[in-house]
């Protein structure tokens, strides 16, 4: 086939990217090595937030003033640009924007809130430190001392919305061809070939969309990957969850080995954590995820993990997402650091508007070249044994 942009990977990033080109009308064909969402787009913990992991100081500090404050303006709004599309699209992914809670496992933690907030504040982001006693009313657990609110942001169904922004981009006419692996990607007479195993695209421009589940096409890392695990109850009865997040929002903590918690719309309590349950490790981080559970809500006692499932995050040295050249025409965007839906929704358009013939100075993130990452093994060892060591001891030594 003949097509003016072939994408590779059917997540948040390739079917943004897909969507925003077919909607001006540009002939666009991805193609998915599993199925959609089958990455993190598929397997995350469902929050929405605004902003990245790495505070905007950092960012800003990292990046320089202008860049820093550019990306984090358009990051900022991401979690407007997920809940148009999917409000205008109608996507069918539990939507819930009631804001996020960050919370401090201890006075550290704490400390590391207060910063956030002062930074935010200075940005005029309407975040709120609540105390401890608001924190366990919000929550529904006596186990944080404070908790930062961030009422931009939200939860959604992740998979569902990777289906969703898929069947937009269909809708609006790309095409997109699932159990697909792409087996090599080439630069010849002007035009890129992607070659699959029962044919090939050619294409004017490439988007690589693989993040951390790049199968074989980049040689070098360029991201370290870590594994985070999820583990979902059977949807809890009215009376167990009655104190549960009675407000709806997403939960992470400020633990040294971070966790989650949210409920879904069936009432299933979902606890995640680093880790993998897809290797030797599963146990350890099983009995984690109950002692986890039983620790921050004492009140459920009948209840049994209904669904268990691990996903790989692609973390780059300085934790920024990047917008890499890998060639004529071709841009490869990744490294979400664990916060992937807003800003691959977002660097996924803006690769749809640098395919368009965007100024790239108007992109989010400049296009830099990739950089390898040698040390990336021996982190992702050092990020899953640590998950696993902590999740041994965790709760036993009280944290
Ligand atoms: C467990 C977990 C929890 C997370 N929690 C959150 C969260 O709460 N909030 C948040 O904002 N972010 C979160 N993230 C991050 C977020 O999920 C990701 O950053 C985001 O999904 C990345 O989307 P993507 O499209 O770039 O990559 P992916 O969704 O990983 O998509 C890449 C796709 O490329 C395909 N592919 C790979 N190689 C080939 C090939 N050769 N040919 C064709 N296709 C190929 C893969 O099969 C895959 O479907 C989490 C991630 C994980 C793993």
């Amino acid at each position: 086939m003949t097509t003016d942009v072939v994408i590779i990977g059917g997540g948040y990033s390739g079917l943004s990217a897909a969507l925003h080109l077919a909607q001006q009308g540009v002939d666009v064909q991805v193609v998915e090595a599993h199925s959609i969402g089958f990455g993190g787009s598929g397997r995350n913990v469902g929050l929405v937030n605004a902003g990245l992991w790495v505070p905007p100081d950092q960012v800003e500090a990292q990046l320089g003033h202008h860049a820093g404050h550019t990306l984090n303006q358009a990051l900022a709004a991401a979690p407007d640009l997920v809940f148009q599309l999917i409000e205008q699209h109608q996507i069918d992914c539990q939507p819930v924007r009631n804001g996020t809670l960050h919370c401090a496992n201890n006075s550290v933690g704490l400390a590391d809130l207060k910063r956030r907030l002062a930074q935010q504040q200075k940005r005029h982001a309407p975040v709120q430190l609540l105390d401890a006693n608001t924190t366990e009313t919000r929550t529904g657990s006596g186990q944080f001392i404070g908790a930062l609110f961030d009422p931009r942001a939200g939860t959604i169904q992740p998979l569902n919305y990777a289906f969703g922004l898929a069947h937009a981009a269909v809708a609006a006419g790309a095409h997109i061809y699932p159990q697909s692996p792409a087996l090599s990607y080439h630069h010849d007479d002007n035009q890129w070939r992607v070659t699959t195993a029962t044919g090939s695209i050619n294409a004017n421009q490439l988007i690589l969309a693989t993040n951390a589940y790049d199968l074989n096409l980049t040689a070098t890392p360029h991201h370290t990957p870590v594994h985070f695990c999820q583990f979902a109850t059977q949807p809890l009865s009215t009376q167990q969850r009655a104190h549960i997040l009675p407000q709806g929002e997403g939960c992470w903590d400020t633990a040294q080995v971070m966790s989650s918690f949210r409920l879904d719309n069936a009432g299933r309590l979902i606890i995640g954590g680093v880790g993998c349950v897809e290797d030797a490790g599963k146990q350890t981080h099983v009995n984690w995820a109950h002692r986890q559970l039983r620790a921050l809500f004492p009140q459920v006692t009948d209840y049994q993990f209904q669904y268990a499932w691990s996903g790989c995050i692609a973390m780059t040295p300085d934790h920024l997402p990047k917008i890499a050249h890998i060639g004529p025409q071709a841009i490869s965007l990744y490294g979400y650091s664990g916060r992937g839906i807003g800003p691959a929704t977002v660097l996924g358009k803006a690769a749809a508007q640098w395919a368009m013939g965007a100024d790239p100075a108007s992109l989010p993130v400049a296009i830099t070249l990739p950089k390898a990452d040698h040390f990336a093994p021996i982190k992702a060892h050092y990020y899953n044994t640590g998950a696993r060591v902590a999740h041994w001891f965790g709760r036993r030594l009280g944290r």
